[in-house]
């Protein structure tokens, strides 16, 4: 009954608290002390037993099964800390509150419970080597998270840090998205709940609220919940990662969660650190951040699972030196960095390809499940957009015509990046999930233009010509090109290329 759900901070149901109560103003709000069960007592779930009376079973083990939602199946495992031999079972049908399996004679239910504050125990921790794929072409080209890994995502108000989270929550790959809404404008969140349900996972064609669980705290909700809620999302991230499952959970914001660390602590009246933010922030933010993990679960038929976190930041400002970025900057491993000038421009995603950064090693993945030169082609970008940055001072200041030829052709092979490879809308019906092949074939077109050009320019060529080919519209709307026709339509486009390229 997790799945699908929203719930605050402190893990209460929110649509069972809105049908129950009747708040001030007519409205349904949350009255001071009220309290329900998180999870539905009466829903009556149909079990397929994976144990039978006379199993010796252990912590971790599967115990039974069941049908969570059509695109999740819920694996019941046996609680931390029990083991014993199985003596009785169950109905085929219940309650999650109902005895599902005697252990040693003591009935156990479905429901278990876990405090917050504490990481779930798993039997080994392995390496992250697998990227989440997100389908956003500067996120898996350029900067991927490992499935398994963290990310923070810094930036000033309005650069993007929603939009991205939720086009995270939409298309990554994970099988299970907990969205933690923490501090931030109610309206936001009502956008979330007004789209998710329409929206369907393009892995199993259910609702994406199948797969979604919200733990909503909006800016006017009690502080205290919001602390907790960060610890909540990643608890129930565990409980799925231990299940078998790769869980994204997702965060916006970390900021307003450390300004409710803060005013907690503020009202104990404990004494301030850095900017007024209690002295334990930092160890706060890394017991969060080193909750990611790829691990294996405890049980004697372990499953491997994994929790990604993407936290975002909002810095008062937009001034990356507050203790909240510089803190998550240092624990997270891939590093989006969001800037105003690129949002002011409508350059979106306005992840800054300079600054930000992924420490994962994700090279030979992608060169063994997408194509052998991927990271041949993902550095050679990564340099011509270091090299455009250098010829962008320069011409700022000198204009274009002082460049050699060569240069100009990298500074056009630069822009055409930018604008034709990283900019990616969330709210095109094609564009907004990219997949690794298109985002290949893509990147291995402009390439291949760059290439061409780079080899017949010279002091004799002119200039004009080359660099206002009409094969640079075409290069301009790949990023319409259906996914399944991306690989032939990259080839036409590179003999167009070779073509007008000849005539030079
Ligand atoms: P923040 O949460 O950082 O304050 P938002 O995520 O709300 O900022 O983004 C502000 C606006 O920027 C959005 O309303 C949208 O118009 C635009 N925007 C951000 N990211 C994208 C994107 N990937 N594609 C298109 N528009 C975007
Ligand atoms: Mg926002």
């Amino acid at each position: 009954g997790l799945l699908g759900n929203i719930f605050d901070g402190v893990q209460r149901p929110l649509p069972s608290l809105a049908a129950d109560e009747s708040g001030p103003y007519g409205r349904p709000f949350i009255r001071r002390g009220i309290d329900l069960p998180s999870l539905d007592r009466t829903a009556r779930w149909v079990v397929t037993y994976q144990v039978a009376p006379g199993d010796h079973v252990e912590e971790g083990d599967l115990l039974a099964t069941t049908q969570e939602t059509a695109a999740l199946e819920h694996r019941i495992m046996t609680p931390v800390g029990v083991s014993g031999t199985v003596t009785r079972l169950g109905e085929s049908t219940v309650s999650i509150v109902e005895p599902l399996v005697w252990i040693d004679d003591l009935p156990l239910p479905m429901l278990t419970r876990w405090p917050v504050r504490r990481r779930r125990p798993s039997s080994e921790r392995l390496d992250p080597r697998a990227p989440l794929i997100t389908g956003q072409r500067v996120v898996d080209t350029l900067f991927p998270l490992a499935r398994g890994g963290s990310a923070t995502i810094p930036g000033g108000f309005g650069t993007g840090k929603t939009v991205h989270e939720q086009t995270l929550a939409k298309w990554s790959d994970a099988d299970v998205i907990v969205y933690v809404a923490c501090g931030e404008r109610g309206n936001e969140l009502a956008e979330v709940l007004e789209e998710f349900p329409e929206l369907d996972d393009p892995r199993t064609d259910s609702p994406l609220m199948q797969r979604t669980i919200l733990i909503a705290n909006t800016s006017n909700m009690p502080v205290a919940a919001r602390e907790a809620s960060i610890y909540t999302g990643i608890t129930i991230a565990e409980y799925y990662r231990d299940a078998g499952y790769d869980v994204a959970l997702l965060a916006d914001s970390t900021s307003r969660w450390g300004e409710a660390l803060r005013e907690v602590s503020s009202r104990l009246e404990e004494m301030p650190g850095e900017e007024g933010y209690p002295a334990y922030l930092p160890s706060r933010l890394s017991e969060f951040y080193e909750r990611a993990g790829s691990t294996i679960s405890l049980g004697r038929s372990p499953r491997r699972g994994s929790v990604s976190v993407v936290g975002a930041v909002s810095p008062p400002g937009g001034d990356f030196s507050e203790p909240v970025t510089q803190y998550s900057l240092r624990l997270a491993g891939t590093f989006w960095s969001l800037d105003s000038d690129l949002a002011r421009r409508r350059h979106f995603p306005a992840i800054h390809w300079t600054r930000s950064y992924s420490l994962y090693e994700l090279d030979t993945w992608f060169d063994e499940s997408v194509a052998a030169d991927w990271s041949e082609q993902r550095l050679w970008a990564i340099a011509i957009l270091g090299q455009e940055d250098d010829l962008q001072n320069i011409v700022q200041l000198l204009g274009i015509d002082v460049l050699a030829p060569a240069e100009r052709i990298t500074f056009q092979t630069g822009r055409i990046l930018r604008e034709d490879f990283m900019q990616q809308s969330a709210f095109d019906s094609v564009d907004a999930f990219c997949p690794l092949p298109k985002q290949y074939w893509m990147l291995k077109v402009i390439k291949h233009l760059h290439e061409q050009l780079i080899d017949r320019v010279d002091e004799n060529t002119d200039m004009e010509k080359a660099t206002s080919l009409t094969v640079l519209t075409d290069i301009a709307r790949m990023r319409a090109w259906m996914p399944a026709r991306a690989e032939n339509l990259a080839r036409e486009l590179i003999t167009a290329i070779d073509m007008e390229a000849d005539s030079l």
